[in-house]
């Protein structure tokens, strides 16, 4: 992140320094500066938790899992964007607690999920989709200012449901955080295996790309949102830990789990996978198959 040695801040120089040390001579070649700026922490990152994930969900069969995305808030405060995922993690228990007291085959539902920020201008709002335009301005209107970017808070990643209805836990999320498609759940390909379904929705979720989507285009950030994000995540993630929600089946005696009542003939058409039209996934797609 050559940036942040341009952005004129005391904690991006202080970042930069340290991911400046990150594998380099100093340490004999033994430090890990862990800052979620830093590409190669960041890869190692990521392949750790795939091999972990693959590891987790060895047990369930394609069709039991889903990627998971949920807008959950936008601020202007970038000291606001650790304190709005906390929230969420709480949050998404409290729905998940709420089932299983109800209802017994939310006992092996399973959820792992990462944050993700994407950041946005009043500029860049006046051009986004109307989708995602009417969503936002539901969430946040923050955007009548332009003196800076608008955080906006998202968590995406895997889910297990092992005998629920894909649909009834995207139902039930968007009870939670109701608005313009901030809630979307899709299942696993069945064309790919569990493990490369796996690998694509971690690449996805983990991708943080800096750059702001409008319509087809997307523009990298400037470099001062980065500092700024950067130096927040670096000061608040605990090199990436605060960044991850997990939530582990309940330990039942019984696995006799009764399948969901929902009303398959109402379900909407299958939408694809979100990454699949994404050019950088791919490219980290193909990374990671180098790296296996
Ligand atoms: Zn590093």
């Amino acid at each position: 992140m050559e940036e942040l040695a341009y952005s004129g801040s005391a904690d991006a120089a202080a970042l930069r320094s340290r991911m400046t040390r990150c594998g380099g001579e100093e340490w004999n070649y033994q430090f890990s500066c862990r800052t979620p700026a830093c590409a190669t922490c960041r890869g190692r990152y990521i392949g750790r938790q795939r091999r972990a994930a693959i590891k987790r969900f060895a047990k369930h069969e394609n069709h039991d899992l889903a990627f998971a995305s949920i807008v959950i808030g936008a601020t202007d405060y970038v000291d606001e964007i650790g304190e709005t995922f906390m929230k969420f993690r709480k949050d998404l228990r409290n729905v998940v607690d709420a089932n299983r007291r109800q209802r017994r085959r939310w006992s092996n539902f399973e959820a792992l999920l990462w944050l993700e920020t994407d950041a946005l201008s009043g500029d860049d709002f006046v051009h986004l989709g109307s989708d995602k335009k009417a969503q936002l301005g539901e969430m946040a209107p923050l955007f009548v200012r332009d003196s800076g970017p608008v955080w906006v808070v998202t968590a995406h990643g895997v889910i297990a449901c092992p005998g629920i209805d894909y649909q009834e836990v995207a139902e039930d999320f968007r009870q939670r955080w109701p608005g313009t498609k901030r809630v979307d759940v899709r299942p696993f390909y069945d064309h790919q295996t569990k493990d490369q379904n796996l690998g694509y929705t971690i690449n996805y979720a983990l991708k943080h790309e800096c750059r702001t989507h409008l319509g087809q285009f997307a523009e990298p950030w400037p470099v001062g949102w980065m500092a700024e994000y950067y130096s927040y995540l670096h000061r608040w993630s605990r090199g990436f830990q605060s960044t991850r929600i997990s939530i582990s089946p309940v330990a039942i005696k019984s696995t006799n789990v009764i399948l969901s009542q929902y009303n398959k003939d109402e379900l909407e058409e299958r939408e694809p996978l979100p990454f699949i039209y994404s050019d950088s996934v791919f490219h980290t797609y193909y990374n990671w198959k180098d790296r296996t």
